[in-house]
Formats: structure tokens, C-alpha cells, sequence
């Protein structure tokens, strides 16, 4: 099931634990938590919890580098 972070803190909702200490039975996924529902480290609201993106996969930002040449420079040979 998907983790939820809350971002503040860091603290992961993982539904398969659920949130016992706070009446959240194993099992229960985040869209079911009660709205009064508060991040059990910082007690932040549901609304700073943000579904914990999957995959470990680095996100690489794929920049396209144009190199213009504006003319080959020669260096004219010099003869002694
Ligand atoms: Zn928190």
C-alpha cells in the first residue's frame, strides 16, 4: 500500500502498521484516517502528509547542452 510522509518531520504512515498508539488499526490506508488524524512526531494535520513517492530511482534532470562553434580557429603556420 502507499506510504505517506509527512514532510515536516519526516515521519512515514506506513498502512500496514497503521498508527495504533492513536486508535489506527494495521490495515488502514491514509485516505481513511479520521481528519483530526495528527502526524504522531510533530502533530501536523493531514494536510503537510504527502504520498511517499515509489521507487528508489534518482530523478536525473535531462538537460539538452548546445554547443555552437562559431568558427574553427587556425593557427597559420609560421615558417622560418
Ligand atoms: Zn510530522
Amino acid at each position: 500500500m502507499q506510504k505517506y510522509e509527512c514532510v515536516p518531520c519526516g515521519y512515514v504512515y506506513d498502512p500496514a502498521e497503521g498508527d495504533p498508539d492513536h486508535g489506527i488499526d494495521p490495515g488502514t490506508p491514509f485516505e481513511d484516517l479520521p481528519d483530526d488524524w495528527v502526524c504522531p512526531w510533530c502533530g501536523a494535520n493531514k494536510g503537510v502528509i504527502q504520498a511517499k513517492s515509489l521507487g528508489s530511482s534518482e530523478a536525473r534532470p535531462q538537460v539538452d547542452v548546445e554547443r555552437i562553434i562559431g568558427g574553427l580557429q587556425t593557427r597559420p603556420k609560421t615558417t622560418g
